[in-house]
């Protein structure tokens, strides 16, 4: 019989008691953080129920056609009901769109035309996302890249508080200047994520220069975070991938993105082709999970905020740097954590993955994935291959041996990862408590 949570935890899973009291002493410490992230969730639920019922959502929306995948109305109500939560005139959500690199290529590439440049207003993007705009590789090389088709690149570090730099930017932007985009979320990098409001001032910015210009944003992992999206503050379009938030840990595959209706015709033009757009596309039975995992989302985005805040308090008070620093307003659901040392980083994500539901008896190790440029260690023992909103953890192997966490499809079990992990450093000698 099982008495309690501690001794379980104690008795069945080996966890020292020591661990137990720091992760408690840091969870109470917590509670309004939590009290504000539970605030977010409901007024995020309802936005979701309000946009399923609005868009008559039903039954038949569930099934699927063949072939061209004309006359499926599950894939159009699938799209308007992401254009009402996102409060944009219009969106693509589709399973072939193959992860969140793709939907935001699939967004650049849509609108950019030779000659024409894209900014970007928050540093260096994402790794995939340097080499589908050309930054990285053999430049002498084809590779269909932006810069390959004649698109020019800039980029606007951030400043020294790590915020968007709105001078240098006012005086980046040229005549050709065609694109201003933001990433919001981390990335592989040292810095919070972007905040609402900081997107605001630059999409206000952009726009008072020239409203010609188009503001984009990579969405990823900062979906219900917020009672708000960047398309409520003037973002013309934004994308992201249905394996992190906005799926619900129930998506199989996939990728959205939302904006303004011409530009997510012209986007549709890149994905599929010139006339036919959006009008073709199976949905190979998944609007269903599309959309349940969409209603679930609010809900799971709280529990990999919660267990984010709780895994940044407990290496903050260990003595790690922590990024975002422990305690503020979040943007998106990472936490990041500078270890120093290798064996920390690696002990740390192979902890990770050892708690998880899936593959929990493997251990992970540093290879050389597909899109990056460092090896990258990846704890994920997901339901759905590569899911990180799931509980995960990865860390590109570079100095300063910085392990990124999130996620968790329930707080329970997302604060397990943190127990997990803290408890294989403890018994390593890695840390004190
Ligand atoms: C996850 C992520 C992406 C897309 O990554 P995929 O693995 O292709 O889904 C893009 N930008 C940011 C900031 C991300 O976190």
């Amino acid at each position: 019989m099982i008495s309690s949570y501690r001794d379980y935890l104690i008795n069945d899973f080996e966890i020292s008691p020591e661990v137990l009291d720091a992760v408690d002493a840091a969870e109470a410490a917590l509670s309004d953080r939590f009290t504000e992230a539970d605030d977010i969730t409901s007024v995020c639920q309802l936005k979701v129920l309000k946009a399923l019922q609005d868009n008559h959502v039903n039954a038949t929306h569930f099934d699927w056609s063949t072939g061209y995948g004309y006359d499926d109305p599950g894939r159009d109500a699938v799209e308007r009901v992401y254009a009402s939560v996102f409060h944009t005139e219009a969106a693509l959500v589709r399973p072939n769109i193959v992860n969140g690199t793709h939907a935001i290529a699939s967004m650049l590439f849509g609108i950019l035309k030779p000659g024409e440049e894209l900014i970007y207003a928050t540093g260096s993007p994402y790794d995939t996302l340097q080499n589908v705009i050309g930054t990285t590789g053999d430049s002498s090389k084809f590779r269909g890249t932006l810069l390959d088709y004649g698109v020019i690149y800039n980029e606007v570090p951030l400043t020294e508080e790590l915020d968007v730099d709105l001078e240098a930017l006012r005086s980046a932007i040229t005549d050709k200047t065609k694109v201003v985009a933001m990433q919001r979320s981390t990335g592989y990098d040292w810095r919070p994520a972007i905040s609402l409001e900081s997107m605001r001032k630059v999409t206000e910015l952009a726009h008072s220069i020239n409203p010609d210009i188009i503001v984009c944003a990579d969405n990823c992992y900062g979906e219900f975070v917020d009672t708000y999206e960047p398309t409520d503050f003037g973002v013309d379009v934004i994308a992201g991938s249905l394996i992190k938030n906005p799926g619900g840990g129930i998506a199989l595959s996939g990728g959205y993105i939302c904006g303004r209706e011409d530009l997510i015709e012209r986007i549709a033009y890149r994905l599929t082709c010139p006339g036919i757009g959006a009008e073709c596309g199976l949905t190979y039975g998944q609007n269903r999970h599309v959309l349940q995992g969409l209603f679930l989302a609010p809900k799971v985005v709280n529990a990999a905020l919660k267990g984010a805040s709780l895994c940044g308090a407990i290496y903050d008070n260990l003595g790690f740097e922590v990024m975002p620093p422990a305690g503020i307003k979040r943007s998106d659901i990472i936490q990041a954590i500078r270890f120093a040392d290798p064996d920390k980083m690696v002990a740390f994500c192979q902890a990770v993955q050892a708690a998880s539901p899936v593959d929990s008896y493997v251990t992970p190790m540093p290879w050389d994935m597909p899109g990056y440029e460092d090896q990258v260690v990846m704890a994920a023992g997901a339901f759905v291959q590569g899911s990180s909103i799931e509980l995960s953890a990865d860390a590109p192997l570079r100095e300063p041996y910085i392990a990124y966490f999130q996620g968790g499809l329930t707080y329970e079990h997302s604060k397990f990862g943190v127990i997990k992990s803290l408890d294989k450093l403890y018994k390593a000698g890695l840390v004190t408590l």
